[in-house]
């Protein structure tokens, strides 16, 4: 621990910087930051981070030099105001507010206006001349002072303020004057008593007693759920920061006013002035989304100065901290001052622009451009959005504002707690509306698809929160009236009850009647497409995908992918014409059966691979010979086994009895792969036959095509040269007859712990490797692949497994095994071809364990071959 617990930062010094993050908190850091830049920042202090863990560490009690630093702190803060704490001729009021070392927006308390009591607000009015302004700051201390530090019911206050309104027969808080105000303060100050509570009158209890409240609020259930929900483990963060600040006022008139901006638009990316203000008002009107702010243009309106006096400093925050900013800022009476400045959050689409407008401006480096955008981005960016034929029928209800973009369709929850359970308990896609969310509805709004508010701005809670989480989002949409209590909505005469469905453009910000359907975008373009070709130049692995089909071959072929890693071919014949065929061939008792089947499902087979080798053209193509666990394929039903019986020549019971037979314990683990080859290895001669006779067609017309054979679920040696000789064999034949230029490889799945172990014998007869982890992840850990989610929640809960193994590649475990088998298969041939295919392929901390081990490429399903491009080249840029 440093010794030092108190940060000053004003016109005399600036004793933090934007570096002591971990120390201030972003807010405190940032404040000190700004200070040195020259710009205009109420001055404070800030009691740092490590007094919070001393707070937590020794029962709630706080280092023996405190008092005197804070005193110290202060002490400096009234000479550089000229005002006093506490003093009844020129008070000095401060702000006390949270910050951690990452931004988490309205999680923990805040307290504006203290150092106000029954003296000094006398002294506020002789100061300002402005009574009516002073008693509001009063009565709005009360009311925080309350709520957030003694628990009072914060209805409690608002009964208070509706009863003088109701009284002096006016509807709106403005319209409240000074004598009114001061009306409220009484009642407030009788709140007080009521709750049993005495508000302490002293500005020094004042300040420590919030000061203990915001350090309480790092624990509070909101945020503890809010650092869970954003991966932060308890002891990642020594805790929040105190910041304490002079306040500034925007509701001392009309010119004064309150605002929020972004250097550059958080939906799109673009690069312009984009905020709210509000005037007249205080930060917190606007955050709360209570009253709905105006366009950044008002201000120039108002005050062209302050105006041109801000785009100044977001041209050079912007240079300075290499990123968006978010700006918090006040005019007191004309006077601009900054709030606070963080990097702001954003949509995935703009996180993408933002990266590359950022590298085009000369502000930061393609790699550093790549390392900013992640995996998750991609993942929302290649999201699901309505159609325009969707649309022209959709019957349209409302538009609100349109706060994060992407097109969602769930059914309508009202309250937060309601959406988590419809999510989680009854597997439901749920809207959440709300009239505005607040931080108690995080949980609730990660669970939703989407979420709609009937008030806010785009900088209200939901918006921001919406957009971190890359959730579709619609506030400010007016025309609905939502009514939590009888869980229903009004719009437009209409009333939409709890479970109705609901669908929300977040792009454009309409809102409609029912379920939509909406689609994914076929493509990359703009700036993703480019950031991605930047990654290309840098990443060493080689990025496939799994495809079965030609289409999902085109599809992934627009997505960059250079090649195919796997084939699945079992999968094309789930198609009802085709699994009838498929049952004959694996319930046929003799070989004239089978080759009779076989006979049948060869056109088909060659008719795909063609297809799936044309979208290809140019890159190697890996087709696996059939893997299929035979109780997928087998009929279940009475009907079925009667149609194929008579279609075999079989009796009903006779075929009933070979599929009995056929029945396995684990059929996981039992007849497939090449089992099926070695028993029957007229099977993989027809499918030799299908992949080679595909290839043959298309050489002759002219195309460039490279087959590579893969055969499943090898475990040894002698297994690979029987069923390769076969493979070897059909496939000569063919060519040599053809007569043309045809080059293919013959190569295996390494998805057995067998096989990795016996890699180097197997390289021998392989010509490539691609790793089945899907596979080596059920045999390394004994879990049955179908069976295993009964139980692994249970082992991630308890810490057992820090991760689901089937997803993230257990590196430690299976890793080493992938690790081995590389090693070994090339100690014996060293040019061999390494690649994996399994899930893992597309996940990112995966990727970036087969660029460690040195695997040549991944192969994934298509909609992830851009997030394994991205997590290539950061996986290079990491090991650097
Ligand atoms: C694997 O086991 O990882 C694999 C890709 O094959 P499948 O999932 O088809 O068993
Ligand atoms: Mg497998």
């Amino acid at each position: 621990m440093s010794r030092k617990y108190v940060y000053y930062f004003g016109k005399t010094k600036a004793e933090g910087d934007a570096k002591m993050k971990n120390l201030l908190g972003g807010k405190g850091a940032n404040l000190a930051e700004m200070v040195r830049l020259g710009f205009p920042v109420p001055p404070g202090f800030t009691i740092s981070t490590e007094v919070c863990k001393y707070y937590y560490d020794h029962g709630e009690k706080y280092p023996g030099e405190l008092t005197g630093e804070v005193k110290a702190a202060m002490e400096m803060l009234e000479k550089e105001t000229g005002k006093g704490f506490g003093s009844a001729e020129r008070p000095l009021l401060v702000s006390v507010r949270s910050g951690a070392a990452i931004s988490m927006p309205g999680m923990m308390d805040t307290i504006l206006n203290l150092g106000l009591n029954n003296e000094t607000v006398t002294g506020l009015i002789n100061e300002s001349g402005n009574p009516r302004f002073c008693y509001d700051a009063y009565r709005r201390f009360l009311q925080m002072f309350g709520d957030v530090v003694l628990k009072i019911e914060h209805s409690e206050f608002e009964k208070a303020l509706a009863s003088v309104k109701k009284e002096k027969g006016v509807k709106l808080d403005t319209e409240l004057d000074a004598t009114d105000m001061e009306e409220v303060v009484k009642r407030y100050l009788e709140v007080y008593k009521k709750a049993g509570k005495e508000f302490p009158q002293d500005p020094w209890e004042q300040l420590w007693m919030s000061t203990n409240a915001v350090f309480g609020s790092w624990m509070n259930e909101r945020a503890i759920k809010y650092r869970a929900l954003n991966g932060v483990k308890e002891g990642d963060l020594l805790g929040t920061a105190v910041n304490i600040c002079t306040m500034v006022f925007g509701n001392t008139g009309d010119d004064s006013g309150t605002g929020v901006a972004f250097t550059r638009d958080p939906n799109t990316g673009e690069r312009k002035f984009y905020g709210e203000y509000l005037p007249n008002a205080q930060g917190e009107d606007v955050v709360a989304g209570t009253r709905t702010p105006y366009p950044m243009t008002r201000l120039h309106e108002i005050n062209p100065a302050a105006y041109n006096q801000l785009l100044d400093i977001f041209e050079k925050l912007e240079k300075h901290y290499r990123d968006m900013q978010d700006i918090e800022f006040t005019v007191e009476h004309g006077t601009l001052y900054l709030l606070q400045t963080r990097n702001g959050k954003r949509t995935p689409y703009a996180s993408v622009k933002i990266a590359v407008d950022l590298v085009k401006e000369g502000l930061i480096s393609k790699e550093e451009a790549i390392m900013r955008v992640t995996p998750e981005h991609i993942e929302t960016l290649l999201h699901p959005y309505f159609t325009n034929e969707t649309l022209e029928s959709a019957e349209k209800l409302a538009k609100g504002i349109a706060a994060s973009p992407g097109a969602a369709s769930g059914v309508i929850a009202f309250d937060p707690e309601t959406a988590e359970r419809m999510v989680k308990e009854e597997g439901k896609v749920v809207i959440l509306v709300r009239p505005e969310t607040s931080p108690e509805d995080i949980a609730g709004m990660a669970a939703a698809q989407g979420i709609l508010t009937s008030t806010g701005g785009k900088t209200s809670h939901a918006a921001v929160v919406a957009r971190g989480m890359g959730k579709t989002c619609i506030v400010g949409c007016e025309a609905i009236e939502v009514d939590e209590h009888a869980k229903e909505m009004k719009v437009n005469g209409k009333i939409l009850k709890e479970g109705d469905w609901l669908s929300i453009d977040g792009t454009t910000g309409e809102v409609f009647m029912g379920k939509l359907d909406s689609v994914k975008p076929q493509g990359l373009e703009g700036p993703l497409a480019e950031i991605l070709v930047w990654a290309d130049k840098i990443r060493k692995l080689g990025v496939r995908t799994n495809a079965d089909t030609p289409k999902d071959a085109s599809i992934a072929r627009g997505f960059g992918a250079e090649g195919i890693g796997l084939t699945r071919t079992e999968h094309m014949f789930f198609q009802e014409d085709r699994i009838f065929a498929m049952r004959q061939m694996i319930t046929s008792n003799t070989l004239e059966q089978r080759k009779k089947a076989l006979s049948k499902l060869l056109p088909m087979q060659e008719d795909d691979f063609y297809g799936i080798f044309k979208a290809m053209e140019g890159y190697p193509v890996t087709i696996r010979l059939l893997d299929p666990p035979l109780h997928e394929f087998l009929p279940k039903e009475d009907e079925d086994v009667r149609d194929l019986a008579k279609e075999m020549g079989m009796g009903y019971y006779e075929l009933k009895a070979t599929i009995e037979e056929l029945h396995e314990f684990n059929p996981m683990m039992g007849f497939r792969g090449c089992r099926l080859a070695v028993v029957y290895p007229e099977i993989a001669e027809m499918q030799t036959r299908a992949i080679i006779g595909a290839a043959i067609k298309l050489v002759k017309e002219g195309m460039n095509v490279i087959p590579e054979i893969m055969i499943p679920l090898i475990i040894e040696l002698e297994e690979l040269k029987y069923v390769k000789a076969i493979i070897v064999k059909a496939a000569d034949e063919m060519i040599r007859e053809a007569g043309v230029d045809l080059v293919y490889k013959v190569g295996t799945m390494i998805e057995v712990p067998r096989a990795a172990i016996t890699a180097d014998e197997i390289a021998r007869e392989a010509e490539f490797f691609s790793f089945g982890t899907n596979d080596l992840t059920q045999m390394t850990f004994g879990f049955s692949r179908d069976d295993y989610g009964k139980f692994v929640s249970h082992y991630l809960e308890k810490a057992i497994l820090p991760t689901d193994p089937f997803q993230k590649l257990d590196r430690v475990g299976v890793g080493q095994l992938v690790k081995m088998g590389t090693e070994k298969g090339r100690s014996t041939r060293p040019d061999l071809k390494v690649g994996i295919c399994g899930e893992h392929g597309g996940e990112p901390s995966s990727v970036e364990f087969c660029h460690m081990v040195g695997l040549n490429y991944v192969s994934c399903s298509p909609y992830r071959v851009p997030i394994a491009r991205l997590a290539a080249a950061q996986a290079v840029i990491k090991n650097r």
